[in-house]
């Protein structure tokens, strides 16, 4: 076996060492074994800065937001704002009013498909996604389509796991209402060409939903350039804590679109008669707000730009070329989704092994990558399999780790033989 060399260019563009010092739990052992934790896709990692954030948060700061006049309650309204800021500013939006905060990407989704979708969506419209959805951008839809007659057309990829572009452009019909769609595929890390894609969507003037949750951890986001209509991630999946996540939307749709979930906070007054809603984003904050996961949220994206969206894509580019080179080189390994542009994410199949025994014998390695169909069933009929093992980097991965995955499958394989 020829090993691939590392990349040695763009080896350096981080100092992952000392990037990893700021993450406690990559410093501990996972049956007496160093963590390589390779789950990323499924949930990151939070570094001592963001969680020291969370603890500040809990022992000085803590009161509802929005209510009183007392000194923390104005501490605590002004810290969640300040998070919204650090969103919009983040992902370049326009304004923070833009920004609403939700449980995570799923909520984002569901608050399009009852706020937008009620609204907009009738008998006999249509909805375009794509074959490489994740569930939580599929079934909110199927829900809609169910209950207004519309139905789902589906944009087909290739073995690549490329979505076929030319199929796309002749789903579009005079009852298109929208398409919804992943920025980054989970299970097979395709980037999708999202711009051209919204300009297509908007010459037949139809508004296009990002599913954001691969994307904003890995990459630059910029809504304006990008000129999506909404856009959805998940704190958990960037460093931040799990219960919090974002749905951007353009202010003339937020403002046409009715509230997701009625209660306090989202209104201006309520009579038994009638009640008047708030602004935006408030008409679609009700209730008490994650305030804490919030405001540690807005911390990730200050550690995120800190180290820079770019050199984390560069850092992962190059961890991910040089984990691909090493994995064809395994035997009985096939590589699911091969696309041209492509996240660090890492979707195999070994050859007389299930996914489930592959990751539960890595487990023993101290190696945590995902087994299974990752929300994403529609993709593994696609490639004509159950289940995948998935290994998903991020910007605090080495490339000793990969060393470490790629040994921990011939061990596997050695098991099995
Ligand atoms: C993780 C993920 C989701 C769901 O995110 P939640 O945080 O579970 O709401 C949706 N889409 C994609 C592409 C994902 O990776």
């Amino acid at each position: 076996m020829t090993p691939v060399p590392m990349p040695k260019q763009t080896a350096a563009v981080l100092d992952v060492d000392k990037i990893r010092a700021d993450f406690p739990i990559l410093m501990r052992q996972v049956h007496d074994l160093p963590l390589v934790y390779l789950d990323n896709a499924a949930s990151s990692q939070m570094p001592q800065p963001v969680i020291d954030r969370w603890v500040r948060y809990q022992q000085n700061e803590h009161a509802n937001v929005h209510r009183a006049v007392h000194a923390l309650s104005e501490i605590a309204t002004r810290e969640y704002e300040a998070a919204r800021d650090k969103v919009a500013r983040f992902i370049n939006a326009r304004e923070p009013r833009e920004i609403i905060f939700t449980r995570g990407t799923t909520e984002g989704i569901n608050l399009v498909m009852h706020g937008f979708g009620r609204a907009f969506i009738q008998q006999g419209d249509e909805i375009i996604l794509s074959a490489l959805e994740h569930h939580s951008n599929i079934v909110p839809w199927q829900m809609l389509c169910e209950e207004k007659g519309a139905r789902l057309r589906i944009i087909p990829m290739n073995d690549a796991g490329e979505l076929l572009l030319d199929e796309y452009e002749k789903l579009f019909n005079t009852h298109t209402r929208l398409v919804a769609l992943a920025h980054v595929s989970n299970a097979l890390g395709t980037v999708n060409p999202v711009r051209e894609m919204i300009h297509a969507a908007h010459r037949h003037g139809v508004p296009v939903l990002l599913d954001g949750a691969q994307a904003a951890p890995h990459m630059a986001v910029d809504v304006q350039a990008l000129d999506c209509d909404f856009y959805a991630f998940s704190g958990h999946k960037m460093c931040g804590p799990t219960g919090i996540g974002v749905l951007y939307g353009k202010a003339e749709w937020l403002e046409k679109m009715q509230p997701y979930q009625g209660g306090g906070d989202m209104i201006l007054s309520v009579t038994f008669e009638k009640t008047t809603y708030n602004a935006i984003p408030y008409k679609f904050e009700a209730g008490t707000p994650p305030i804490a996961a919030a405001i540690t949220l807005g911390a990730a994206m200050d550690y995120l730009s800190g180290i820079g969206m770019d050199a984390i894509a560069q850092h992962e580019r190059a961890l991910l070329r040089y984990a691909t080179g090493q994995l064809r080189q395994v035997k009985g390994v096939r590589l699911i989704g091969t696309a041209q542009e492509k996240a660090a994410v890492l979707s195999f199949t070994l050859e007389g092994i299930h996914p489930h025994d592959a990751g539960t014998l890595l487990d023993m390695e101290g190696i945590a990558i995902r087994a299974g169909h990752h929300c994403a069933q529609p993709v593994m009929q696609r490639f004509g399999v159950p289940a995948t093992a998935r290994a998903s980097f991020a910007f605090y991965n080495t490339f000793a780790e990969v060393d470490a995955l790629i040994a921990g499958i011939h061990k596997v394989q050695k098991v099995f033989a």
